[in-house]
């Protein structure tokens, strides 16, 4: 079984031994000291980490070569190093390249007091499968354990390094391949799927990029993985990997969600292997989600209306797209009791937000006006549906209304843009209820004006908040666990 190690990069050896207590107690099989991490490492100080917590810790020396904070280099880091194999550690963290020359010695040493040295490289680029499967044989032929890391490109180099690591794991090798950075997160998800020997976790702090949460990988322990995710570019502002990680916590369930940041052929990588990345499903963002549709082998009534995909479910070997923004936009209108049967909207946008928005009070029988910067897109979103949607210009807004609802599907009042109103103040004045679909911040400036004026009005975090729960019950046939959904949202909000 893949142990899992949290990783303690502390400022002193107090505060180490403290933190690495805390990380044993919270499930953690093993801690990594960073001996770099101490200002001044000395003897005194290994002694004492490997009396408090030796069989259940590696001792590491990253040198700055290899990513490590500073350190003693050159005969200083020689003679801490051999002070390490002999203090009774669990395992020992050497170098290939760093300490070519001593390994061996290390290796009897450590072997001499039942300690595994594990012989590791970091390559500070990312590089093709056959540099990291040579790097990765010449340390496990040093070393009782091989451990490689690197940085990851997309999707389909952590494809390749999942597969190297599944080959190393067929042999019954014992080796650590991890993949650094948010594409890289693939890798560390299938750890225990692959057999590695060990996961690093971030014990108090994330110490590589894309490290998991001790929570994440004790939760991943043990269990046959399964992988969610988001595909889109870019991603940095979505909040879905906070609230899908709160949904599969509260429930213990083991599975990550992770970013799958693409632009193109990667798309093909991750429809084409689901088994292999035990790859269950994942959301679809801005720019792909028609591009999806066109790749499913079915689509559920919403997707195939709108031609969009924001959800895929993979299931013996077929994908099934489906359209949960609409599920979201149309259970928040009913929580917040609004019937919009024969009663007049305003959509304002022409995007993939507003069609669906549009679909869906049609659906309800609403009568649909369509409001758009670039005229001629609220003519072609028009023109997408059987029922009347009427298009107005926005310079003549003011001449129309009153409405019962107002929808701002346009990114306009987003933290991050430029501040401003998607519509004028006097047509706002005009709406009984706004709902803007931004949810980031809380309130956007269109819902500051609505309050002023004493008129209902929510952001888009409900719909978000159902179209997630929607795609998380699709994929684990689950009840999602929508507060603590909520909970994370509004604390990924700030
Ligand atoms: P999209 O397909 O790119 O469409 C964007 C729309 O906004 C277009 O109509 C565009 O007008 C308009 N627009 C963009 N910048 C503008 C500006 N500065 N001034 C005026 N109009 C502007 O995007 P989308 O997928 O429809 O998403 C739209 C918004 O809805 C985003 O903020 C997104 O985060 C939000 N959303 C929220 C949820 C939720 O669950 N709450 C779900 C989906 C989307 P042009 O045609 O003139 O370019």
């Amino acid at each position: 079984m893949t142990q899992i190690a949290a990783v303690i990069a502390a400022g002193n050896a107090d505060e180490t031994e403290r933190q690495a207590r805390a990380a044993l107690r919270k499930g953690a099989d093993l801690v990594e000291l960073r001996i770099d991490a101490l200002p001044h490492p000395n003897p005194g100080d290994l002694r004492r980490l490997a009396s408090a917590l030796g069989a259940h810790a590696i001792a590491t020396l990253r040198s700055p070569a290899q990513g490590g904070s500073r350190g003693p280099e050159g005969g200083a880091r020689h003679a801490l190093l051999q002070e390490m194999c002999r203090l009774g550690f669990r395992y020992v963290d050497v170098e290939l390249e760093t300490d070519t020359a001593h390994i061996e010695a290390y290796g009897k040493a450590a072997s001499k007091h039942h300690q595994d040295v594990i012989v590791s490289h970091h390559f500070d680029k990312p590089v093709e499968v056959s540099d990291a499967a040579d790097a990765l044989e010449a340390c496990i032929g040093l070393g009782d354990v091989g451990k490689v890391a690197l940085p990851v490109a997309d999707v389909d180099h952590a494809a390749q390094f999942v597969e190297l690591a599944r080959n190393q794991g067929l042999q019954s090798r014992r080796f650590v391949l991890i993949g650094m950075g948010a594409a890289g997160m693939l890798t560390r998800a299938l750890a225990e799927d692959v057999k590695q020997e060990i996961q690093y976790a971030a014990g108090n702090r994330a110490t590589a990029p894309g490290q998991f949460a001790l929570e994440t990988a004790t939760r991943l322990k043990g269990k046959e993985p399964f992988v969610l995710g988001l595909v889109g570019h870019p991603l940095a502002h979505s909040i879905s990997p906070q609230i899908h990680e709160a949904a599969l916590e509260a429930l213990h369930l083991p599975g990550v969600y992770l970013p799958f940041d693409v632009e193109g052929p990667s798309l093909e990588t991750l429809l084409r292997a689901p088994e292999r990345l035990k790859l269950r499903g994942f959301n679809v963002t801005i720019p792909h989600k028609e591009a999806v549709a066109e790749l499913m082998d079915e689509l559920d009534g919403d997707a195939e209306a709108l031609g969009a995909v924001n959800t895929v479910v993979l299931e013996n070997e077929w994908a099934k797209g489906h359209n949960t923004d609409v599920f979201g936009f149309r259970v928040s209108l009913r929580t917040l009791g609004l019937r919009l049967g024969e009663r007049k909207a305003l959509v304002v946008g022409a995007g993939g937000a507003a069609k669906a928005v549009v679909h869906v009070l049609l659906r309800e029988g609403a009568r649909v006006q369509v409001t758009n910067r670039t005229p001629a897109r609220a003519d072609a979103l028009a023109d997408a549906f059987d029922e009347t949607v009427e298009v107005v210009p926005l310079e003549e807004l003011a001449d129309e209304g009153p409405w019962d609802l107002l929808v701002n599907a346009t990114p306009v009042g987003t933290s991050g843009l430029e501040p401003g109103l998607p519509v004028e103040e006097p047509v706002v004045k005009r709406a009984k209820f706004v709902y803007d679909l931004v949810y980031n911040p809380p309130e956007t400036p269109l819902l500051q004006v609505a309050r002023r004026l004493q008129i209902r009005g929510t952001s888009g975090l409900e719909m978000l908040l159902h179209q997630a729960a929607k795609s998380f019950e699709l994929w684990t046939g689950r009840s999602a666990p929508v507060d603590a959904m909520r909970r994370a949202a509004k604390e990924a909000l700030g």
